[in-house]
């Protein structure tokens, strides 16, 4: 690509302007079009040259780029995300092609409409693991979608035939029809139905496509799904809806993203919050604790005297956010747990333990607690009433 001089295959010289440009374009792109010459492969690779050239040199930011550092690549003055498609640049070089076929009328006409219509959007619902929305994922989805029709380019028309004009119309796209009244006569101009409004007619229509331009595909499409998504998100995959008519855009698909939940975290935002049980000796006594992440175990230290509810905090092991390089936390909420059974031994050693701490339970005499202690504060707050 690097190589090739795209003003001597248009035959323009370096100052040509745009107009020159397009017009050398249409000329060279008339004569050597694939419908045109078929079956001549010369023909046809010049054709993408003229195509190639046309692209670069009918854009003034690749032009400016191709004069500069004669190539149209790379450079700062292009990438970004939508460039990445390459469906624009191919777009333009297609939407031309178009005017050849059906354009020219346009201009001539009084009313300037354009009878390219843009491709319709689609819109699918996907359901992801937690773990693939917090980490990201390559998933690949199956849809059904018009796709431009290769045999014809999406004209319609049969290679080697072109669009004629419409006869309901006269190529104008809309008829008119006389009303006589009493209060004079009104004209009425409606879209012309044998031509839909586009003026022309396919006489000899594309055998692959039934004239339509536009082929049912069933297929596969990769969606690359970032770190950090949540339920709910729509990702937009430009160029991958249905193919335009007559050289309209293609649309684009929409996937939303439903996130299947997780047996142990909730997220809140860029955090993920979980209960994590701990037994009553292990929050009097304090302990350290093995508790789970999305990648293994992360020791926590519970100090003496933990309450229940009590939460901890494990740093950058949350959900990476989606535009920055940064981490959510883990909030870890301990959550004292009671014992379901016990052994007899058990039994024994809770009851000398609420002894000891002058709990009221069957089998244990005395009940005088701790006024400093929350248990002690409701007590009294009961019995002074
Ligand atoms: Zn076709
Ligand atoms: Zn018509």
């Amino acid at each position: 690509m690097s190589h090739k001089d795209y003003y001597s295959i248009l035959g323009v010289s370096r100052d040509a302007l745009q107009d020159e440009i397009k017009k050398a374009y249409r000329n060279l792109a008339r004569r050597y079009h694939p419908d045109v010459n078929r079956d001549d492969p010369e023909a046809e690779s010049k054709f993408k040259d003229i195509s190639e050239a046309y692209e670069v040199l009918s854009d003034p930011d690749k032009r400016r780029q191709y004069d500069m550092f004669g190539t149209a690549k790379g450079g700062p003055a292009f990438g970004g995300f939508e460039d990445l498609s390459g469906f624009g640049n191919f777009e333009s070089a297609f939407s031309d092609v178009f005017d050849m076929f059906f354009g020219d009328w346009q201009r001539q006409g009084t009313r300037s409409r354009s009878s390219a219509q843009r491709g319709s959007d689609l819109n699918l619902e996907l359901t992801i693991d937690f773990e693939e929305a917090v980490f990201g994922a390559d998933k690949e989805v199956e849809i059904g979608r018009l796709v431009s029709c290769v045999t014809c380019s999406g004209t319609g028309v049969k290679p080697g035939a072109s669009p004629e004009i419409c006869m309901g119309c006269h190529g104008v796209g809309e008829v008119r029809s006389e009303q006589r009244t009493v209060f004079g006569t009104f004209i009425r101009t409606t879209t012309c139905p044998k031509c839909s409004g586009v003026g022309k007619v396919i006489t000899n229509p594309c055998k692959d496509c039934n004239g339509q331009g536009r082929k049912p595909v069933h297929e596969k499409i990769k969606v690359d799904i970032p770190a950090g998504v949540d339920n709910g998100v729509t990702l937009k995959l430009p160029g991958k809806g249905e193919a335009g008519l007559r050289g309209g855009r293609v649309g684009d698909l929409y996937v939303t993203l439903y996130v299947n939940p997780h047996p142990i975290f909730e997220r809140q935002g860029s955090n993920l919050f979980c209960q994590f049980p701990i037994t009553f000796p292990q929050a009097a006594l304090g302990a350290e604790v093995q508790v789970p992440t999305l990648e293994g175990f992360e020791k926590i230290k519970v100090p003496a005297g933990t309450q229940t509810g009590t939460t901890f905090k494990i740093r950058g092991k949350g959900v990476p956010s989606l535009h920055q390089r940064t981490r959510g936390d883990i909030i870890v909420q301990v959550v004292i747990e009671t014992p379901h059974r016990l052994t007899e031994r058990q039994r024994e050693l809770l009851h000398e333990l609420a002894r000891e701490l002058g709990n009221d339970v069957p089998g244990s005499p005395s009940n005088v607690p701790d006024p400093s202690s929350i248990f002690g504060r409701i007590k009294d707050a009961f019995s002074s009433k």
